[in-house]
């Protein structure tokens, strides 16, 4: 993640005091936010995750604290701008103890909410050095804020998915037999960062029998005519994600593979038509995975529709049988159904849609048709 995932500082305050009510309303003192997307969602810049302890602490009932080395202060005034001023700056010393430090904080605590991912060095000192303090995750309350988009948002994961777009129109114009997968990976990294993005996240590119496997690390097959080719792109924009796919086949496609793609195309497009406010997220994996089911492919279908998108790729709220969430406007995630014959062949097309008043919006808008590439 770059650091420049700010709003500027009416919108960064804004979600300090949101989620300082958030605390309160889930009984917890206060919320320990270290080096996350979270982080960057709060203040507005990615803060490295160090062995040294960066916390901000969020209290229900206080102004925030920043505890942090004292080489990370310039970045962080720096990044804060002018919301430097409405939060406490701790910048510790190399000899000091940033635990203690955080225990004098969150003094006469009785609750309080970790940030999903810190570290375990951190927590387990935090929990030996707060004891009898109860920890809990601090994931429901983070997420209860970043699930929804804003319009400010949304604009952010449009711009980068229309990155991600160019990039897969431009992979897809080139000719991918002869070269390696490793080779054709590397070439969608140059891409996807000449389309616009600051950090190139990932490239999948699986052929032939690879393609079957639906998180396959590239490697040094040779693609070749007569294979297909799953390719799963994506990064980050002014820290909002990107994460498309497309599936493309080497020369006259095989009579059986457009048959199976067929399938996987208006399953895909039915999951993405039924987006709408008030409909399960479990109802989105169901609309793809029956269609899927009724041609056959049933077994083949082995992971969920989607995710949601935001700050991270995988977010809330996931497009999953056991998600009976209803959608509301804001949700963003990915649609992307996929059918994998093991041995032999495998296919996925994902989009990125919004949920909005009026039914779904795809952010992702290149062609969801098989690409017949050389
Ligand atoms: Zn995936
Ligand atoms: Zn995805
Ligand atoms: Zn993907």
């Amino acid at each position: 993640m770059t650091n420049d995932a700010s709003f500027g500082p009416a919108i960064h305050r804004d979600r300090l005091e949101r989620a300082s009510a958030e605390a309160a309303s889930r009984d917890l003192d206060a919320l320990l936010i270290t080096p996350s997307p979270d982080y960057a969602y709060l203040l507005g810049y990615a803060a490295p995750a160090l062995e040294r302890l960066t916390c901000l602490i969020v209290a229900a009932d206080a102004p925030p604290a920043l505890v942090l080395p004292r080489l990370e202060e310039p970045l962080a005034r720096h990044a804060l701008g002018e919301l430097a001023n409405e939060i406490s700056i701790v910048a510790w010393e190399e000899t000091d103890d940033p635990i203690a430090l955080v225990r004098t904080i969150v003094d006469g605590a009785r609750r309080v909410g970790v940030q999903d991912q810190m570290w375990a060095r951190f927590v387990l000192r935090l929990r030996a050095a707060l004891d009898p303090v109860e920890l809990v995750a601090a994931g429901p309350a983070m997420s209860a804020l970043r699930r929804i988009k804003t319009p400010e948002e949304v604009d952010r994961l449009r711009s980068a998915a229309s990155a991600a777009d160019e990039a897969m129109a431009a992979i897809g114009a080139e000719r991918l037999s002869g070269r390696t997968e490793l080779d054709v990976a590397k070439r969608i990294r140059e891409l996807l960062l000449d389309a616009g993005h600051d950090v190139a996240g990932f490239a999948i590119v699986a052929s032939g029998p690879n393609s079957a496997s639906p998180h396959h690390e590239p490697g040094d097959r040779l693609i070749e005519r007569g294979d297909a080719i799953v390719l799963d792109i994506g990064g980050s924009r002014a820290g909002y994600a990107s994460d498309t796919s497309r599936t493309a086949f080497v020369g006259d496609p095989d009579p059986e593979f457009v048959a199976l793609y067929t399938v996987l195309r208006v399953a895909q497009a039915a999951a993405c038509e039924a987006v709408k406010p008030g409909v399960a997220c479990s109802e989105i994996d169901a609309t793809a995975r029956r269609i899927i089911d009724e041609a056959g492919y049933g077994e083949a279908f082995i992971h969920r529709t989607g995710h949601g998108i935001g700050l991270e790729t995988h977010e809330e709220p996931y497009i999953v049988a056991s998600n009976d969430e209803p959608l509301q406007p804001g949700h963003a995630f990915s649609v992307e159904p996929g059918i994998y014959v093991a041995g032999r062949w495998g296919a996925r097309i994902e989009d990125i849609v919004v949920c909005t008043e009026d039914g779904g919006e795809r952010l992702n808008t290149t062609s969801t048709e098989l690409l017949i590439v050389g």
